[in-house]
């Protein structure tokens, strides 16, 4: 790869990746970081004060913060300069979601607005279209909404049966049917609606709330995110009119699933907010409470937690920055004056697909981690609703439901690497070979350096190894989903490790020397835990999709190229842990 060339999405698995190429949350200008110091503010004084009546669904209160929001500038980050916008790059879009990520409720409803209620209009809209709405979503005037699950359809919502149907006179199109589960449905002003038009062509539409036949159901009465509207969005005979035509007609999927990228990715900024937040509950708790005359914190047990929560949290937040620099980098290339810009920026978004679905999956998880560990930590405590960690706990469950579910995630990882390659678009099967040669040449040992680092990066090459040796063994045998799933968890995995190794990497150089010592034991112990896992999801790969005679020696192959020949691991738990209970926080 040139300097000049951005990676391919997904291509990290075929090929070494450099520190050079990585966006990480060090890298963040004094701009952003005053733009995270703004938001915090802001969550600290205005939203976290009156989350629990949020919570009670006063939604007239929601509004107004939204609108206090907007005042803020928050909603202007993704909205063209053009438009009133000030057009920010992805890491600082992501930077204000893990900001809002604490609050839960407040961060879904506001991510809806800038998320998934506006990017399709500045992705998709005409120039009129923009003109007559985004003014009023980015002062919060308006509020948007998404509209895209049915009742019966949730993972699979090309087979919507709401229909739109032209007027005779051509005027309109007439929108028949139900969403369901829609963010912001209570106080929403713009609806993007997916329909088919003559029950055929899967498309989007731009729907006021004014419009006659628009009607909203109750709300759901939910687990978590009891500050969130969630209600289904009734559409009867609602005149649409055809210049609100969002996107080509029989296009709508294009604008579903490339604004789902986006949405994953803010999704996995907001969870790790919210992983964040979770994570200072449970470490101040864990200083304060004493049992058996001693802080919890100074229990092996409690501390082997914080340290795996920590470890966790730092690939988490490496993986997620690192993505939102790979769109930057992409972007960046664009020609912001041509006239097809808006068709390239989804198609730059769209290469990374892949990532954002790995983001999406990989962060979820850490905060249902995060959440259920610092619940533990609470003991009886946690479980009673007077301790903020009962909130985070009940909000996280969603997570891994929307924004297309882990399952989907996963097995889109998988079938958007053969995709690739079978376009000749990735080198997979030229790599699969060679990997094969020279595994069969030079047995499973990889030259280890003596960079920092070195086992691990070491380690990291075997891994990216065997899953192309996996890919290679399954042959044609990869239409079960268990085992793309297998495969699709490896990637993640590998992803997430890669993450975090080159982060710490390029930060090592001018970390002081006790945030040295703590990244080298937050590699240690993130290694550890991410390995293990590979090494369980490789087993499972090889033994549902590989046979006898060939399974057995794979099974060693496995064993041996994931072994991890680490040393000091109970410190370096001990250390992470100790550096967490100090800052009664995330300590980096
Ligand atoms: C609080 C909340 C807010 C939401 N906000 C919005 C919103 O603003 N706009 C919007 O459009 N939607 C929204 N949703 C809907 C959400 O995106 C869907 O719930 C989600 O996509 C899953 O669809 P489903 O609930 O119908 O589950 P289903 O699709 O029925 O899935 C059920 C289970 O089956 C699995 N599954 C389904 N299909 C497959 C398959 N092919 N292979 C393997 N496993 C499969 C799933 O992973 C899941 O475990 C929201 C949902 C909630 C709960």
């Amino acid at each position: 790869m040139t300097s000049k060339q951005t990676a391919k999405g997904c291509e990290f698995l075929l090929a070494e990746v450099t520190k050079k190429s990585l966006f990480t949350p060090e890298d963040f200008t004094s701009e952003q970081q005053q733009i995270a110091a703004t938001t915090e503010a802001f969550v600290n004084n205005e939203i976290f004060p009156d989350l629990e009546l949020m919570e009670q669904q006063d939604f007239a209160l929601v509004v107004e913060k939204l609108r206090d929001c907007a005042e803020l500038g928050l909603f202007l980050v993704d909205i063209p300069e053009e438009f009133g916008g000030l057009e920010l790059d992805k890491a600082t879009s992501m930077l204000i979601a893990e900001k809002l990520g604490p609050t839960g409720s407040f961060a879904i409803t506001c991510t809806g607005q800038t998320g998934i209620g506006s990017l399709p209009l500045v992705y998709y809209g005409t120039p009129q279209q923009k003109e007559k709405y985004l003014a009023k979503l980015i002062t919060g005037e308006w509020i948007g909404a998404y509209c895209l699950t049915e009742p019966d359809c949730g993972s699979d919502p090309l087979s919507a049966r709401t229909t739109a149907t032209l007027s005779a006179d051509g005027s309109c199109y007439q929108l028949n049917g139900v969403k369901q589960f829609i963010t912001n449905a209570a106080f929403a002003d713009l609806f993007t609606v997916f329909a088919k038009i003559d029950g055929k062509h899967f498309s989007a539409f731009l729907v006021e709330r004014g419009m006659a036949g628009l009607s909203i159901g109750s709300e759901e009465k939910k687990m978590g995110l009891k500050g969130t509207s969630t209600a289904q969005v009734i559409l009867q005979n609602v005149c649409v009119p055809v210049a609100n035509l969002l996107g080509e007609a029989g296009k709508g999927h294009k604008i579903a699933f490339n604004v789902l990228n986006i949405g994953r990715l803010k999704l996995s900024a907001t969870v790790t907010g919210a992983a964040k937040g979770a994570f200072s509950e449970a470490a101040k708790y864990a200083m304060e409470r004493k049992q058996f005359g001693q802080y919890l914190a100074s229990f092996g047990a409690i501390r082997e937690k914080l340290a795996d929560m920590a470890g966790t949290l730092f690939a988490a937040e490496s993986l997620l920055y690192r993505v939102a620099g790979l769109l930057d980098e992409r972007i960046a290339t664009l020609d912001r004056t041509a006239d097809d810009y808006y068709e390239t920026y989804q198609k730059a978004i769209e290469e990374y697909a892949g990532e954002c679905a790995m983001a999406k999956v990989f962060c979820s998880k850490t905060l249902a981690l995060v959440v259920d560990e610092a619940l533990q930590i609470h003991g009886g405590y946690g479980y009673v609703k007077e301790y903020p960690i009962e909130r985070y706990y009940r909000d996280e469950r969603v997570n891994r439901i929307f924004e297309g579910t882990n399952e989907i995630n996963r097995l889109l990882i998988p079938a958007l690497l053969f995709r690739r390659a079978d376009s000749g678009d990735l080198d997979l099967w030229d790599r699969v070979r060679a990997v094969r040669e020279q595994l069969h040449a030079k047995g499973t040992t990889e030259e280890v350096t003596t960079t920092p680092f070195g086992i691990e990066f070491s380690l990291l090459a075997r891994l990216k190894k065997l899953f192309l040796l996996l890919v290679g063994a399954l042959g044609e045998n990869r239409s079960e989903q268990e085992i793309l799933l297998a495969l699709g968890d490896m990637a993640i995995g590998i992803f997430a490790l890669e993450s975090a190794l080159l982060r710490a990497e390029k930060v090592l150089c001018i970390a002081s020397e006790r945030r040295k010592a703590l990244l080298q034991a937050t590699v240690k112990s993130v290694t550890f835990a991410l390995v293990a896992q590979v090494q369980v999801d490789a087993a499972r790969c090889a033994a549902y999709g590989v046979q006898e005679p060939h399974l057995a020696a794979l099974q060693k192959t496995i064993a041996s190229l994931a072994a991890y020949p680490v040393a000091g691991l109970l410190e370096a738990k001990q250390l992470l842990a100790d550096a967490a209970s100090e800052a009664g926080a995330y300590p980096f």
